[in-house]
């Protein structure tokens, strides 16, 4: 990937070279640029700080990056220019951990996300359902605990806003639903149905019958009488989560888990040019996954090959569950309570797998939320790293979220070279339950352990490397207000001790993912020779950091050289 780069690099000074000596008319195709962004900040989101006012495009890559003047004489009568007014120029937006098809689907779907009171929600719900009348399953996702008195909601008050139809409503955590009262009777659950294992019918105390909200694997007693989406909305879905990116300037994908029947729906996607994002799929591991399983993903994998636009080489699995419903897996037991989550792999299990994808040159990337699974993803990773031989590309394993963490293993990251992939937006999704004394999350592991809640200045600070992203349908697509929470962090106790510089947030949605997707070499920065993707921001966010969620817009989205969104 260096040569390839310093080749790009070689035609295009050339090329412009050319042009300018011989005086050649400065039209696309003759020397000129295709696309001039000027009059913008300019941040190339390099280590140094380089800044610069205008980015001039040829192709699919960025020709040059300099002042607005001398870049202005690039201008032919084909080329397109695009005045950023002052506002802020940088990388395309790329986002390290997206569920992106799921948050296609999400779109279609009642959307709670954010909303903090029981009247609040029943109005979503009714809207939604009036606005598409029917008898078919109503679904929605995205509620928090803070509506529903004691955090459990009820189907009585979900009954009274739909009663005719089966409805179901996901939480923002993904790890439980809150259905009506046809729903369980579509499912058969009564005082009668026992729990299965791993999950949990919350049951009226006095007469046992069930409350409507399932936990865990409960959730499956009611998602499987879903109806299977189609192909076809499969991949409706796909070129709506492509939208939606592209108009939230993003242009970089990381999708944390991808079966091989959608890794084939996104090379048909990019066949038809309809993928104007560029895609990084992880495949998906668990403690059964044999070599057999991995010998075929390493097919998948030669067939992509290193294209820019769809690529693949990372597995992703899950170490634990989440902290809400006291699923992650903690070196000690959670507030008032003699458990301490169990993790999903034994020891043996998650050194087996990941010595398996580790050898074979993959990248590994685990969740892991809580300390113990940190912990042992972490012994998991160094256990690898020392057996076998060192793979060709170098590791860059990673883990995801990382949502509480040892005192003694914030070190562990810069040490062992380990990415910490986190999600700003989740932070504040903690503080948003917070109903009186405390919320879930603070709440199950107390204050002690909240302090080091989200570490990420600490493990970089220690030398460990950082990429940002959503877990969308999680969290909101938005990079921008990602940018916002991490550059403030004004929800956590400790208040701005781990809030970083606007600068910084800006790389860990645009340099830093493209190094934890090993593509640093093409895209990422504003730089000759790296492939065009850039936002530009109606703002500059340097000279007035961003005060609010909404202080990020978006005023025009680059993908691959072609403007792919404009306010
Ligand atoms: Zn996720």
């Amino acid at each position: 990937m260096v040569s390839y780069r310093i080749q790009v690099l070689l035609t295009v000074a050339l090329a412009v070279g050319e042009a300018v000596a011989a005086g050649a008319p400065k039209t696309p195709g003759a020397g000129g640029a295709d696309l001039l962004i000027l009059n913008g900040r300019v941040f190339t989101a390099d280590e140094t700080g380089s800044t610069a006012e205008a980015v001039a495009v040829r192709g699919n890559t960025i020709m040059r990056v300099g002042p607005s003047a001398e870049l202005s004489a690039l201008r032919g009568p084909g080329t397109r220019v695009i005045d950023a007014r002052g506002g802020a120029v940088l990388p395309g937006f790329n986002d390290a951990h997206v569920h992106f098809v799921s948050g296609g689907f999400a779109l279609a779907d009642v959307d709670l996300a954010g909303l903090t009171t029981l009247r609040e929600v029943q109005a979503a719900i009714s809207r939604f359902a009036a606005e598409r009348p029917g008898d078919g399953w109503l679904r929605g996702r995205g509620w928090l605990y803070q509506p529903f008195p004691g955090g459990s909601p009820t189907r009585e008050q979900l009954d009274a806003v739909v009663r005719d139809r089966p409805t179901v409503m996901e939480c923002y955590d993904g790890h439980s639903l809150w259905v009506n009262s046809l729903a369980l009777a579509r499912a058969g659950i009564t005082k009668d149905t026992p729990d299965p294992p791993h999950g949990e019918i919350v049951r009226d105390p006095k007469t046992g019958e069930p409350t409507g909200h399932l936990k865990e694997s409960a959730v499956a007693l009611i998602e499987k009488l879903m109806p299977e989406p189609s192909a076809a909305d499969q991949r409706a879905a796909l070129k709506t989560a492509v939208r939606h990116a592209n108009r939230l300037g993003i242009t970089s994908i990381q999708n944390a888990g991808t079966s091989l029947e959608e890794m084939a729906m996104y090379e048909a996607a990019k066949r038809d040019g309809d993928l104007t994002v560029r895609a990084y799929l992880a495949f998906s591991a668990s403690p059964a996954t044999t070599a057999a399983e991995v010998d075929r993903m390493m097919e998948t994998w030669k067939r992509f090959g290193d294209d820019p636009i769809l690529r693949t080489g990372i597995v992703k699995m899950f170490a634990d569950g989440v902290i809400e419903s006291r699923t992650a897996a903690m070196l000690a037991p959670y507030e008032r309570d003699s458990s301490a989550g169990v993790p999903y792999f034994s020891v043996e299990e998650l050194n087996r797998v990941v010595g398996l994808l580790d050898a074979r040159g993959l990248q590994v990337q685990i969740h892991a939320i809580g300390d113990r699974a940190v912990r042992m993803s972490l012994d998991a990773l160094e256990l690898a790293a020392r057996v076998n031989p060192a793979p060709v590309r170098g590791r860059r394993h990673r883990l995801e979220h990382i949502e509480a963490i040892a005192e003694a293993d914030i070190v562990r990251f810069g040490k062992l070279g380990i990415i910490a992939s986190q999600q700003p937006m989740h932070v504040s999704l903690a503080d948003m339950n917070q109903a009186a004394p405390a919320g879930p999350w603070p709440d199950n592991i107390g204050p002690e352990r909240w302090s080091r809640a989200w570490a990420w200045q600490r493990i970089r600070a220690s030398g460990g490397r950082l990429a940002f992203g959503s877990d969308w349908p999680v969290a909101t697509l938005e990079a921008g207000q990602g940018i916002w929470l991490a550059s403030t962090r004004l929800t956590l106790p400790e208040g701005s001790a781990q809030a970083m510089s606007v600068a910084d947030a800006i790389r860990a949605y645009t340099s830093w993912p493209a190094y934890a997707s090993f593509d640093e070499q093409r895209k990422g920065t504003l730089a000759a020779g790296m492939l065009a993707d850039i936002v530009v921001l109606t703002s500059d966010v340097f000279a007035q950091a961003p005060q609010r969620p909404a202080d990020v817009v978006v005023a025009a989205t680059v993908f691959d050289g072609r403007v792919v969104y404009e306010r």
